[in-house]
């Protein structure tokens, strides 16, 4: 590759149920030069997520799907190479919606500034971005725990769990998580503070591991699965419980509609609250939610992790890995250093 080109992922096709290396295809391609007000940034990580099985399918959801053919897009941290926008120069670093790729252009007014000296500048797509204001606004907006209620976070030990769980136990809430692995679980009870984890890939009877781990029922559940998880944890819903849909990852690779809301019922019995809501919704509010995580960091009452994969060749083993569960806290790939 010369210094004028660029590697980009594209869409290859679109995958039927679960995604493989075929689905994605690398291009060489001339790199790309600002127009007015853009900026070039050179990636340093990008971000891997859940949502993006969302956007290889041809369906009308929330985020547009990716064309065939098309670059991929994901958020990314990178170093600007050159500036036609005010608020950025060459060295700055900066975060924004970019693409799988060593370099991209985009509108100076949709990037953000990052600090280098604040925090590592791969946080900006972890703790202290996306996925972080996620668990943020999800467990104090939605599912609203008071102290000393019994909350349930599934897919704990990734990146919107983990913070999600420790928000509730900052709010004084008793946090339980779910993990598909021991050594998550005994991340998740010996570092982050919680007060108990499921390992749901060892255990048989998800019903009774709830029952035992949440003896006073579950005042607020947070899902970031759907499946067979989350009808274990609503059979233990207390009554007025409050149950914030965050993610459905357990069923992104299904190749049919899945049958249900299942446990619809024991709404009647429960009173039972289930809302479902977006990080989009709250963008306005962004910067409120960076503020307290950080400070929560700084005071020390929110640890994150970060699983790094080393080059852009690797990205789509790095996405594959989400739903395998590779990953602990937030998924990213490293692309560049610093200069
Ligand atoms: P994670 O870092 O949590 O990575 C995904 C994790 O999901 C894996 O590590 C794996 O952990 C778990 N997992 C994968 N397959 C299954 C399965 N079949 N059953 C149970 N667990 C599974 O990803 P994110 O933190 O980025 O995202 C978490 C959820 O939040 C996703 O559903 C995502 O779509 C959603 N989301 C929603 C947003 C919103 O605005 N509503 C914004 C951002 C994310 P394990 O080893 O424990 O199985």
């Amino acid at each position: 590759m010369s210094d004028n080109e660029t590697r980009q992922w594209r869409l290859a096709s679109r995958p039927t149920g679960e995604p493989t290396d075929e689905n994605f295809e690398l291009a060489t391609v001339p790199r790309p030069e600002p127009g007015p007000g853009e900026v070039l940034v050179r990636t340093l990580y990008l971000s891997v997520d859940p949502y993006m099985r969302g956007r290889m399918r041809d369906a009308e959801s929330y985020a547009e799907p990716w064309g065939v053919g098309e670059p991929m897009e994901a958020g990314v941290v990178g170093e600007v190479v050159e500036s036609n926008h005010d608020g950025f120069e060459p060295g700055d670093v900066a975060t924004g919606n970019l693409l799988w790729a060593d370099h991209a252009v985009a509108d100076g007014d949709e990037l953000r500034r990052v600090d280098p000296d604040l925090a590592p500048v791969s946080t900006a797509l972890g703790v202290l971005g996306m996925p972080g204001i996620t668990g943020f606004f999800g467990m104090t907006d939605v599912a609203d725990p008071d102290p000393g209620d019994t909350v349930v976070v599934s897919a704990a030990a990734g990146a919107v769990g983990s913070v999600a769980g420790q928000v509730a136990a900052i709010a004084g809430a008793r946090v339980v998580g779910v993990a598909g692995s021991d050594e998550k679980c005994d991340w998740l009870t010996d570092d982050l503070g919680f007060d108990a984890a499921v390992n749901y890939d060892t255990t048989d009877d998800l019903q009774a591991a709830f029952a035992e781990t949440c003896p006073d029922g579950v005042d607020a559940y947070f899902d970031n699965v759907g499946g067979p998880i989350t009808d274990a944890v609503w059979g233990q819903l207390n009554r007025n419980a409050r149950v914030a849909v965050c993610g459905q990852i357990s069923l992104y690779n299904a190749t049919e509609q899945p049958t249900g809301p299942r446990k619809l019922g024991q709404l009647i019995q429960t009173r039972a609250t289930v809302e479902g809501f977006l990080v989009g919704d709250y963008q306005d509010r962004w910067g409120h939610a960076l503020e307290r995580l950080a400070g929560f960091i700084q005071a020390g009452d929110l640890r994150y992790e970060e699983s790094v994969v080393d080059g852009l060749e690797n990205a789509p083993d790095a996405f594959l890995g989400l739903f395998e569960g590779e990953n602990v806290g937030k998924q990213l790939v490293r692309v560049g250093e610093r200069e």
